[in-house]
């Protein structure tokens, strides 16, 4: 834990006439999970073992062992990479591939554990096995299962040429300890679409207690009626029309699906931001990284092919935000937008532009995947001379955001439009070991 240092992503929120938004820093990686772009890692002066390419090494061990296991092995094959956590800790085993810009991946393993067991002190109790990129939050969701389970994790490679990928026993801040034994890693390159299939879920309940940074206790009890559920199909199915036209034809909304989960949301994570006149606000943020609720959506996504999940949440007093995208479920872009502000909403003259807004910022971080000097930040727009004194306004510069219109080639990349299918063709399924596992 000493050779890298962590750190909160400082978010930025706006808070203008009613209208309250949060964004990711430029960096912060469109993680597996919601939350968890709450957090950073900073690369630092770490060791970067011997980067062999051709082969699994392993990376990150700490007192951990990992071995070459022909006794446990996933459907007869020579054998498995056995991981054994002896401690609360994180073991990752890397291996780099060449890989082709702009291009999405996925990543799968089969994977067994035996005896896992979360750190009680650990920030998210959604730990397990992990396939994901290497030294990130980037990863699939986890398998804490004794019998072999598949687990995959899809990615975008921007402007990289190569990139890495880790099997994990634990995850940072979700340690565990016990045993993990990984086999049957593929690379597949995924084929891609550019008509979206959008899935909404309205999460209807909120009643739970949140503390506060602060140290201050609140009681959440808010819920979601049928009615509004009702408004918010209307004004979502205006996407339809109002992607094609805010984005010139380049984003194609196909279709959108609507679910409604009526699981009770009870964990609250306490989140603080700086708001515009440099007043400290202390408020609540919905806890994504619970496993039953993870789990649930995951249930909910199924085996349908969606390129954009929007989460519907009821409102509270005590959440300092609006809209909000960050983090995702399995390479999917996510935003969680919070109930309370539909009028606003209507009266500014077209009822999606909280969409179009949070559906940017996932764009937005597609787009700086793996380049070094990220495009205009979407809440940039007066420093690039537009106008932001309403929702109205800002059309102008959404659409020329989505449009590719910012100077010096500042908006969004025509093709990260273009999103992963489920289908694709196996590039490797290479196994060879490499130092440290023997
Ligand atoms: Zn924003």
């Amino acid at each position: 834990m000493n050779i890298f240092r962590k750190k909160a992503v400082s978010y930025v929120v706006l808070v203008t006439t009613a209208f309250c938004m949060l964004f990711t820093s430029p960096d912060a990686a469109q993680a597996a999970t919601v939350s968890s772009v709450t957090r950073e890692i900073t690369l630092e002066s770490r060791s970067a073992g011997s980067a062999d390419k051709s082969s699994w090494y392993v990376d990150y061990v700490g007192y951990n062992t990992v071995t070459k296991d022909t006794n446990t092995t996933y459907n007869n094959s020579p054998y498995s990479i056995k991981v054994v956590n002896n401690t609360y800790s994180v073991t990752e085993v890397k291996k780099t591939y060449k890989v082709k810009a702009g291009t999405y991946y996925r990543a799968s393993a089969m994977v067994k554990c035996s005896g896992l067991e979360a750190d009680p002190s650990a920030t998210t109790k959604n730990t397990g096995a992990f396939i994901g990129e290497n030294f990130s939050y980037n990863n699939s969701e986890p398998s804490t299962s004794e019998k072999w389970k598949n687990i995959s994790y899809t990615f975008y490679t921007g402007d990289s040429t190569e990139y890495s990928i880790s099997l994990k026993n634990g995850v940072w801040y979700g340690e565990c300890k016990g045993t993990v034994w990984f086999d049957n890693v593929k690379l597949e390159e995924l084929k891609t679409t550019d008509k979206w299939n959008v899935l909404t879920i309205f999460f209807t309940r909120a009643n739970g207690t949140g503390k506060m940074s602060n140290g201050k206790k609140v009681k959440i009890k808010s819920s979601i009626s049928d009615s509004k559920i009702k408004e918010y199909k209307k004004i979502l199915n205006g996407l339809y029309d109002d992607m094609d036209k805010v984005s010139g034809g380049l984003m194609d909304v196909k279709n959108i699906d609507y679910r409604v989960c009526n699981m009770k949301l009870k964990d609250f994570l306490p989140y603080d931001y700086t708001d515009q006149w440099g007043v400290d606000i202390h408020c609540l943020q919905y806890n994504w990284d619970v496993p039953k609720v993870r789990r649930k959506i995951m249930n909910i996504i199924g085996d349908k092919n969606y390129q954009q999940i929007i989460l519907i949440v009821p409102h509270s007093k005590t959440f300092g935000w609006w809209g909000l995208t960050g983090g995702g479920f399995n390479g999917i872009n996510c935003s969680v937008i919070q109930t309370g502000y539909e009028d606003y909403m209507i009266n500014s003259g077209y009822p999606t532009n909280v969409f179009i807004h949070e559906m940017a910022h996932g764009l937005e971080h597609n787009t700086n995947v793996g380049r070094s000097t990220p495009i205009a930040s979407l809440h940039s727009s007066a420093d690039y001379g537009y106008s932001s004194n309403s929702e109205a306004d800002s059309y102008e510069w959404y659409k020329d955001y989505y449009r590719d219109k910012i100077k010096g080639g500042k908006g969004i990349d025509p093709a990260v439009y273009w999103k992963p299918l489920n289908s694709g063709k196996v590039i490797s399924d290479d196994m060879t070991l490499g130092s440290g596992i023997y």
